[in-house]
């Protein structure tokens, strides 16, 4: 593992880029030279609320894609293993995304050598709808006017279409319900570390990139990039290294605390009971795999009664296998139409599962899950 500073060597994406532009200037590079199919990864359709996966086989194309988009809290890693599996992809991940893929690599449903992955570290997003309603209410500015938007110094910042920018204390935002989401408020993964290369702004200079290099192909991808000419790198100062320590720290710190304030509160039985079977936490979630041999398809299950399972006997399958795999993502929660706090019921199984036997879901590479098996075996 090494740390460095990088920035692009082109103009265009220099001023397209969050940071220093590094992540898209080593994207450019993997397509222009061929060694990727294509890339994965969001591009704003409309503004900052609706950036949206994309697969992108042109070069040219990744200027609309740079920046980064914190009112999208998407999952693409499973994207890979639905639609990209026997594709050459590099793909930009969170941590969240990242452990997904780490996941499904383990149950063989991802293969780790078709992939480049480009971690972005990450301090949460905002669901979009309720971004808007935040920026609407507790900042000077039209929701349409913002052109970006980044989390810095525990501030939630937005930049308008005139160049000025506002900012609200998270801490404010989160008492009054609104801020990153609440699976984001607990997540202890910031850096993520399982990527080829861990990106963000935490120690960084203006202008640049850091990157931490987590193994081989990511050292490849920054040597590979240079030698392009596309990217710059420089060593970063022990006290730039020491600042974004401490600030990884001061998150995961405060995760914890949200961690040991919200696992007690919960009850799942009361949680359940609302519950109406309508599948949509399980067809979201990136870690169902098994899709058509899903034992909640199964006839006895929905046919014989034509009338959805109970909610405890369908949340009770969902459990035998999230409360040891779910990665925290939430995107259980943004699909409920009961507003049923599903990701913290799981995550909190989760941990505790990691407290008996030390496997953390999509982080743990030497002790593997329950029912796996070292071959890849057809459903
Ligand atoms: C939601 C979010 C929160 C972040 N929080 C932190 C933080 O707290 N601390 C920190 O050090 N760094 C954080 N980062 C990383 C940082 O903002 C930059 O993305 C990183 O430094 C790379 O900069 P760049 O100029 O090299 O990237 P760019 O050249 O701008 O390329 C970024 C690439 O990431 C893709 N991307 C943007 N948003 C997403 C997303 N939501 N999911 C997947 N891909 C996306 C873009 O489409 C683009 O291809 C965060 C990033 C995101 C997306
Ligand atoms: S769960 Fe963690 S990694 Fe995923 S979006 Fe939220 S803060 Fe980022
Ligand atoms: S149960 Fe929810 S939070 Fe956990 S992995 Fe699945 S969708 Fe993500
Ligand atoms: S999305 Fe909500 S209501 Fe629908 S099955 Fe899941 S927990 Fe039940």
């Amino acid at each position: 593992m090494s740390n460095i500073l990088a920035k692009s060597q082109n103009e265009n994406i220099q001023k397209a880029g969050e940071c220093g532009g590094a992540v898209t200037s080593i994207l450019k590079y993997l397509l222009d030279e061929e060694i990727v199919d294509g890339v994965l990864t969001l591009t704003p359709i409309n503004d900052v609320y609706d950036a949206t996966p994309t697969f992108i086989t042109e070069s040219e194309d990744l200027l609309n894609a740079a920046g980064s988009y914190h009112c999208a809290p998407t999952m693409i890693g499973d994207l890979v293993q639905k639609y990209l599996f026997d594709k050459k992809v590099a793909i930009t991940v969170k941590p969240c995304d990242m452990r997904a893929i780490d996941e499904l690599i383990t149950r063989h449903k991802i293969n780790e050598d078709n992939i480049y992955v480009i971690g972005l570290n990450c301090g949460g997003t905002v669901s979009p709808v309720s971004g808007r309603k935040m920026i609407d209410l507790f900042y000077d500015a039209n929701p349409d006017d913002v052109v970006s938007e980044e989390i810095d110094k525990g501030k939630f910042i937005i930049e308008l279409a005139d160049g000025s920018e506002e900012a609200v204390k998270i801490h404010d935002l989160e008492e009054e319900g609104y801020g990153r989401r609440d699976n984001c408020q607990r997540c202890d993964v910031k850096i993520p570390r399982n990527a080829n290369i861990a990106c963000g702004n935490w120690g960084a200079e203006d202008g640049w990139t850091f990157i931490e290099i987590n193994d081989e192909k990511g050292q490849e991808l920054i040597d590979g990039a240079k030698k392009a000419g596309i990217l710059e790198t420089k060593s970063p100062s022990q006290d730039a290294i020491d600042a974004r320590s401490k600030v990884e720290n001061i998150m995961i710190n405060m995760a914890k605390k949200v961690q040991d304030a919200t696992y007690p509160s919960v009850n799942e039985m009361d949680e359940w009971s609302r519950c109406i079977g309508c599948y949509a936490c399980r067809d979201v979630c990136p870690i169902c795999w098994c899709f058509e041999n899903c034992e909640l398809n199964k006839s006895y299950f929905k046919i014989e009664t034509k009338m959805p399972p109970s909610p405890i006997a369908f949340q009770g399958v969902r459990l035998s296998h999230m409360s040891f795999s779910c990665v925290d993502c939430g995107q259980c929660d943004d699909v409920c139409p009961m507003d049923i706090p599903v990701s913290l019921i799981f995550d909190k199984l989760q941990k505790k599962y990691y407290n008996r036997t030390g496997y953390v879901a999509g982080l743990s590479d030497n002790i593997k899950p329950p029912l796996y098996s070292p071959e890849k075996t057809e459903l």
